[in-house]
């Protein structure tokens, strides 16, 4: 059976209580239960598949003397507010605990004890009231509440659902709203490769979807050139650190604007698609290429797909060989220049174009092939394997892109 989708939003009041202690001893409870919970782990030595020894670790113990009894007890001895935190922590420090593995087993994390830091309470939806406009949160049974007067928050009008959890630190109560999340039916998926200059998508139907991003990259070119030149005269100035951070903050705003409007312009006109893009989260931290264009289409995927991820489905793709594959017979190949060309079975196809089909392919599950390529071009007649310009007949004009709002930014050129 789908498990149902929902829609958290978070909404935040300000209060003026004073609940350092009892954040500060719920904080040290959850690190107690961290504790006694890591203690209990087994280690497994085990063999990964380049022959490397790794310390496995075991789930956090499931039996009941030691969750329900041992650990709660424990907890129990020194704790003079309600009971239920108790509970609240063992619940979380599971949840850590188990979320600290998962990443461990994947790599992403070492061989070290998860440490709470942040003073913070989880306040699940069975341990506060909601009476007339008013939530109510026990703190020390019949001793200590505190109330939240909601009444007349401004968000009462925009939330959807019920309230869920709510956070409290020494600031503010964060306010949960669930709401079931409405089935959009899916038209497609649209698979985007990331350049300097462009933002190449593809999609069987639509075909090759080529976005401009020339005037994002000449916005990064322009801070570029200024603090190249600020720093030339560096020795002179010794107040050269507060203009460049003026500078980066600009050029941050512009790009951000530009991307804002490119995103929402994408959304709009592939409503209902799941976009996907490759996944350089991890790999652009460890190769962090020196290359100025490089380094700005790195920045600019950033942007947009944090931008885009608020306003469309997206999917994250992994990048291996996405430029380097033929995207009809699946050998790698060097790709150098405009063109990409496969010594195996002859393509010849924009490097762009070639990679936004790979991850289109990627995508949906399949590995490249004579027959599946020849289908996904079926739609366009008169695909060209060459990278040259085509000759704009009659017969072309299936095959030219969607236009995606030329007049003011993104622009898209024709399909070669
Ligand atoms: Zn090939």
């Amino acid at each position: 059976m789908r498990k149902d989708l929902y829609e958290i939003r978070a909404y935040n009041i300000k209060h003026n209580y004073n609940v350092t202690d009892f954040l500060e001893a719920y904080r040290l409870l959850l690190q107690k239960a961290i504790d006694e919970v890591w203690n209990k782990i087994v280690w497994v030595e085990k063999y990964d598949k380049e022959g490397k020894r790794r310390l496995i670790p075991s789930q956090p113990p499931k039996d009941k003397e030691f969750k329900h009894h041992y650990l709660r007890n424990l907890l129990m001895k020194d704790w003079s507010y309600s009971k239920h935190y108790v509970d609240s922590a063992i619940k979380q420090a599971y949840a850590i605990i188990k979320s600290w593995r998962r990443s461990y087993i994947k790599g992403e994390r070492r061989i070290s004890k998860p440490i709470t830091r942040k003073r913070f309470v989880r306040i699940k939806e069975t341990l506060y009231s909601l009476q007339n406009g008013k939530i109510i949160v026990s703190i020390k049974p019949n001793k200590q509440y505190l109330e939240f007067d909601i009444s007349k928050a401004w968000f009462l009008s925009r939330a959807k659902g019920n309230i869920g959890e709510l956070i409290l630190n020494e600031k503010y109560l964060t306010i949960t709203f669930r709401a079931k999340k409405k089935e959009k039916k899916v038209k497609g998926k649209i698979a985007w490769d990331c350049n300097e200059k462009s933002l190449d998508g593809f999609n069987p139907e639509i075909g090759w979807i080529k976005l401009d991003l020339t005037k994002l990259f000449h916005i990064h070119r322009v801070y570029e050139l200024k603090r190249k030149r600020l720093q030339q005269e560096a020795t002179k100035k010794p107040s050269i650190k507060k203009v460049l951070a003026k500078y980066s903050k600009r050029e941050k705003n512009r790009a951000k604007d530009f991307v804002h409007k490119l995103t929402t312009q994408i959304s709009k006109e592939f409503k209902d698609f799941i976009h996907g893009f490759e996944d350089l989260r991890k790999q652009s931290m460890l190769n962090y290429s020196k290359e100025h264009n490089r380094r700005i289409a790195t920045t600019n995927w950033r942007t947009i797909t944090s931008f885009i991820a608020y306003k469309s489905n997206i999917k994250f793709l992994n990048p291996k060989n996405s430029t380097k594959t033929c995207s009809r017979c699946g050998m790698i190949n060097a790709s150098k220049g405009a063109v990409y060309e496969c010594k195996a079975c002859g393509l010849r196809i924009d490097r762009q174009l070639n990679a936004a089909i790979n991850l289109y392919l990627k995508m949906e599950g399949l590995s490249p092939s004579q027959k599946l390529f020849n289908e996904l071009m079926k739609a366009w007649s008169g695909f060209a394997l060459t990278g040259e310009k085509a000759n704009e007949g009659f017969d072309e004009l299936e095959r030219s892109p969607r236009l995606v709002n030329p007049k003011r930014f993104a622009c898209l050129s024709k399909t070669t």
